[in-house]
């Protein structure tokens, strides 16, 4: 399937230039944090009684959480570097109009504007309460 070139005003242009270093930096940034996690290696580092162990377990469940996001942060810069070589890039899905660059840069992988987000949440919402 051929992509439509759209040529892109040069603020907006600029704009996605920016972006992308950022999610760049934030990927650095985050694969490295990333890397540097790794789980208790020998028994001495386990801890010795109940009271150490619930801290333990507290840590370690803290720690998948934070690894948690942190992956789904990785997913979500990613995805959106993808979108990125994309002339779709910053235009809803739904309504085709251009995301405003405030939102893309607070969510840079978001592929709705805000109003058909909105509108998607609400539906989902009342399909929850059928
Ligand atoms: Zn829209």
């Amino acid at each position: 399937m051929a992509v439509a070139h759209v040529v892109r005003p040069r603020s907006r242009h600029q704009a996605f230039r920016s972006i992308r270093r950022q999610l760049l930096q934030d990927q650095r940034i985050l694969l490295r944090q990333a890397a540097s996690w790794r789980p208790p290696e020998t028994e001495a580092e386990l801890p010795a009684d109940v009271l150490d162990i619930a801290t333990c377990d507290r840590d370690l469940a803290l720690g998948d959480l934070m690894r948690q996001r942190t992956y789904a942060k990785l997913q979500q810069i990613t995805r959106a570097l993808n979108r990125l070589d994309h002339a779709s890039y910053g235009m809803c899905h739904l309504c085709r109009t251009d995301i405003p660059l405030p939102r893309l840069r607070a969510q840079p992988d978001a592929t709705l504007c805000v109003d058909c987000k909105a509108e998607c949440e609400h539906r989902a919402m009342l399909r929850k309460q059928v």
